[in-house]
C-alpha cells in the first residue's frame, strides 16, 4: 500500500474511531487507489486524501414530536454534507433505529463516489433519522417528517444540498418533508429534493431506477463474460424498493427470481415469485413477507434464514450493510453462484468481497452497480430546472445509457491501472479521479 494511504487510514481512523462501518468504507476505497496516488504525485503534495475524508460539515440536530397518544417523542437526525466539488450535495435520508452519525457518514462518503460515476453533477451527502417507521400510522409519520424538515429546511436548497429517499424514506414521506419546506420558505422550489410523485413534479422511473439499474449493470456484466441473465437463478436480499423492482427487472430479462426477504425471513418458490403479489405485500400493505405464502401455496417461508443459503446462479443483496458476511460468500460459491451485484450500499463484508476476488464470482459494488436510482435523481432535477415532464421511455433509456457509462468506466480505469476485471478498484479509482481532480482546480477550500 502507498505509504500516503497508510498515513491517511491512521489519521481516519484516530479521528473515527467510534464509527466502523464509516472505517470500512474509507478503507475499502483507500486500499484500492495506491497504483493512482503513484501516478499522480500532486494528490499526496496537497494532502488530498485527508481532506476527501473530512466531511465539509454535519448537522446533528433533534427531533420532537407528538405520537398519536399524545406523548411526545425525541429523535436524533443527521445531514452529512461530505463533498461539494461536483455539485451540490446528493444523497438519500434513511429513516431506521440502527441509524447513527457513523452510518450517516459511510453512506455520505460512498455516494461521493457513486454520484461521481454517474458522469452527472452532483456531490455527495446523506442524512436520516433514528426513527422508526415501523408501526407508525400515517399521521404519525407525517409528523415526523414535519419535525424532521422543521430543522433541516435551513441546510438544503436545489443549489446547496438535494435530499431523497433512502431505506424507510419513500415517496409518502418526500411529499410530507416536501409540503412542510414549502409552508416554512413560502416557495415551491421543487428541486430542493427528489423522488416526488410524477403529478406534482417527480420523474417517472424515480421508484424503479435503483432496482432496474442494478440489474442493467449485471446485464452488462454477463455480456462481458459473453453470457445473458436469461433463464439464470437469481435469489435477491430484501423485499423493499431496489429489490422489489431489480426482481421486476430480472423476470422481464428471464431470469427466475426463486427468493427474497425481509427482516422477518425468507420466501422461496423454484418456480419463481409473483411481483404483483409481493409488490402489493410490502409496498401497498406495508405488511410482513410470510403474507406471500397466503397467496400462492407454491411459496415456502423460512423464518430467520437467508437467501444466501439457496443456490443460484446470481446474487442481488439488496437490503443493507453488511448483511452478507463470508460465511454466506463461501456457501454462494460453493454452490455455484457466478454473479454478486450489489443493489444495497455495502451489503458485502470486506471479508465477504475477498473471498468472491479470490473465486470465480463476477463482483460488483454497489457504488458502481446501484447509482441508477440517484442518476434518475439528477434526471429529475434537470426535469424540474427546465420546466419540463419526461416520458417513462426516455427516463429509462438515459438510465440505462448511465448504467453502460458506470460499467464501462469501471472496466477501463481497472485496466488502466493494471487490475483487469476488477469492478471494485475500476469503481473506485473511476469515481476518485473525478472528484480529486476538481478538488486540485478549486483550491485549497
Ligand atoms: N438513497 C439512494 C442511494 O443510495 C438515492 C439517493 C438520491 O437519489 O439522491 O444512492
Amino acid at each position: 500500500m502507498h505509504p500516503a494511504i497508510t498515513r491517511t487510514l491512521e489519521v481516519v481512523q484516530h479521528r473515527n474511531h467510534s464509527e466502523p462501518v464509516f472505517l470500512q468504507a474509507v478503507q475499502e476505497v483507500l486500499e484500492t487507489l495506491s497504483p493512482v496516488i503513484e501516478e499522480h504525485p500532486e494528490i499526496e503534495e496537497q494532502n488530498l486524501l485527508e481532506r476527501l475524508c473530512e466531511p465539509e460539515r454535519q448537522i446533528i440536530f433533534r427531533v420532537p414530536w407528538r405520537d398519536d397518544k399524545g406523548n411526545i417523542q425525541v429523535n436524533r437526525g443527521f445531514r452529512t454534507q461530505f463533498n461539494s466539488v461536483l455539485g451540490p450535495y446528493k444523497g438519500g435520508l434513511r429513516f431506521h433505529p440502527t441509524v447513527n452519525m457513523g452510518v450517516i457518514k459511510f453512506l455520505a462518503f460512498e455516494q461521493i463516489f457513486k454520484n461521481s460515476l454517474t458522469g452527472l453533477n452532483i456531490g455527495g451527502g446523506k442524512g436520516g433519522a433514528d426513527f422508526d417507521p415501523k408501526g407508525k400510522s400515517d399521521e404519525e409519520v407525517m409528523r415526523f417528517c414535519q419535525a424532521f424538515m422543521n430543522e433541516l429546511f435551513r441546510h438544503v436548497s436545489y443549489k446547496r444540498d438535494v435530499p431523497a429517499g433512502d431505506i424507510g424514506v419513500g415517496a409518502r414521506e418526500i411529499g410530507y418533508l416536501f409540503g412542510q419546506y414549502k409552508k416554512l420558505t413560502n416557495s415551491f422550489e421543487l428541486g430542493v429534493i427528489t423522488g416526488k410523485g410524477a403529478s406534482w413534479g417527480g420523474s417517472l422511473g424515480r421508484t424503479e431506477a435503483t432496482g432496474y439499474g442494478t440489474v442493467y449493470f449485471a446485464e452488462e456484466m454477463m455480456k462481458v463474460k459473453s453470457d445473458s441473465l436469461q433463464g439464470k437463478t437469481c435469489v435477491i436480499s430484501g423485499s423493499g424498493n431496489v429489490a422489489l423492482y431489480a426482481l421486476q427487472k430480472l423476470q422481464e430479462l428471464g431470469a427466475n427470481v426463486v427468493a427474497c426477504s425481509d427482516s422477518s425471513g425468507v420466501i422461496y418458490d423454484p418456480k419463481g415469485l409473483d411481483f404483483d403479489a409481493l409488490r402489493m405485500i410490502k409496498e401497498v400493505e406495508r405488511e410482513r413477507i410470510g403474507k406471500y405464502t397466503d397467496v400462492h401455496g407454491s411459496a415456502t417461508f423460512r423464518p430467520d434464514a437467508k437467501v444466501w443459503d439457496i443456490e443460484c446462479d446470481a446474487a442481488f443483496p439488496c437490503a443493507t450493510q453488511n448483511e452478507l458476511d463470508a460465511g454466506d460468500a463461501r456457501k454462494l460459491v460453493k454452490n455455484g453462484c457466478r454473479l454478486v451485484c450489489e443493489g444495497a450500499n455495502m451489503p458485502c463484508t470486506p471479508e465477504a468481497i475477498e473471498i468472491f476476488r479470490g473465486s470465480e464470482v463476477n463482483f460488483a459494488p454497489g457504488k458502481a452497480a446501484n447509482a441508477g436510482g440517484v442518476a434518475v435523481s439528477g434526471l429529475e432535477m434537470q426535469q424540474n430546472a427546465g420546466l419540463e415532464h419526461w416520458s417513462f421511455e426516455q427516463v429509462d433509456k438515459e438510465l440505462h445509457k448511465i448504467m453502460r457509462g458506470i460499467h464501462e468506466s469501471c472496466l477501463r480505469y481497472a485496466e488502466q491501472y493494471h487490475r483487469r476485471g476488477d469492478y471494485v478498484s475500476g469503481a473506485n479509482i473511476g469515481g476518485f479521479l473525478r472528484v480529486a481532480e476538481a478538488m486540485i482546480c478549486q483550491g485549497l477550500i
